[in-house]
């Protein structure tokens, strides 16, 4: 992983991989396993972390709106949780992640959820969202929680969201935002959390709006949520401090060392974050 001249962090979907092979176990433990962020309604909502990140998967999920036998794909679908509570309410889900890890984690969290229905309806494998391993059309719907954020090519990303998805599907996104550029410390904090996440750069509304247009879709709904989801950064710094990591997670440490970082990317009012719903136009 390196930085390029223009200040763009570069990394490959292996070290991306690499990245949730070590960290994933410990933020699902801190998060009981969503390894996404959490939506509070105001500053007086008591829901926990995991009420919160729990309430932020229903967001995506009645916005795609999955009747019985809907087939839905999740781009990163870390450890798994997301796409269990989406099978559970009757759709077929099924999962990728760049991680080995957690495609084993998400594995193992079906066998203990100890329904057989949902043996038939939830599979998880390990593949590039720039690169899927799906015929066109394969899917009803595409969601894609923090994902976008790591990719290398978010163009080729969302291109393939597109020609995954069948002709008037829907694609929901949810990822981090930079409502405007920063410079001096803040800009330190923001780059920390890109090296960190592997993220070549936070986009700004516009950029993003203009690639989700840019890969073909039609936008119907892009909200910065991001003051909904603040409390997460503080929430998650907690959870993560009092997890215990064990022995074998002692490379979780990267994660664990960077909690220094949330208060402060907490405190920055650019920090945003989108919640976007887009189609893919019937012809
Ligand atoms: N959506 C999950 C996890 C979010 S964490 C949740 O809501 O809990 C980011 C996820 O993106 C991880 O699962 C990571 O493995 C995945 N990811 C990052 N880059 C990827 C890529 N190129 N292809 C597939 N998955 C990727």
């Amino acid at each position: 992983m390196k930085e390029n001249p223009q200040g763009k962090i570069e990394a490959s979907p292996f070290d991306v991989g690499q990245l949730y092979d070590r960290n994933s176990a410990v933020v699902d433990a801190a998060a009981a396993g969503n390894v996404h962020f959490g939506y509070w309604h105001d500053e007086t909502d008591p829901s926990s972390l995991e009420e919160a990140t729990d309430r932020l998967t229903d967001l995506v999920v009645e916005r795609l709106a999955p009747g019985p036998g809907q087939r839905l794909l999740d781009v990163g679908c870390g450890t798994g949780k997301p796409a269990l509570r989406v099978a559970s309410r009757g759709a077929r889900v099924t999962g990728v992640s760049i991680s080995q890890r957690e495609v084993a984690l998400a594995r193992a969290r079906v066998a203990a959820a100890g329904r057989s229905d949902l043996f038939d309806r939830v599979d998880f494998q390990v593949a590039d969202a720039m690169a899927l391993p799906f015929p066109d059309a394969s899917f009803d719907g595409v969601w894609a929680v923090e994902s976008l954020t790591h990719m290398s090519d978010r163009a080729a990303a969302l291109s393939e969201a597109m020609r995954t998805l069948r002709p008037g599907g829907r694609l929901v996104i949810c990822d981090f935002l930079l409502r405007a550029p920063v410079t001096g410390e803040k800009a330190e904090s923001v780059r920390r959390m890109c090296e960190l996440f592997r993220a070549p750069s936070l986009a700004g509304p516009e950029e993003y709006r203009a690639a989700i247009a840019d890969a073909g879709f039609v936008l119907s709904e892009f909200t910065d949520i991001g003051e909904h989801v603040r409390p997460t950064y503080l929430a998650l710094a907690e959870a993560l401090a009092a997890v215990e990591a064990p022995a074998e997670e002692a490379a979780a440490v990267e994660f664990l060392a960077s909690v220094d970082l949330l208060p402060r990317i907490a405190a920055l009012p650019e920090a945003g974050y989108v919640l976007a719903v887009a189609r893919r136009p019937k012809n």
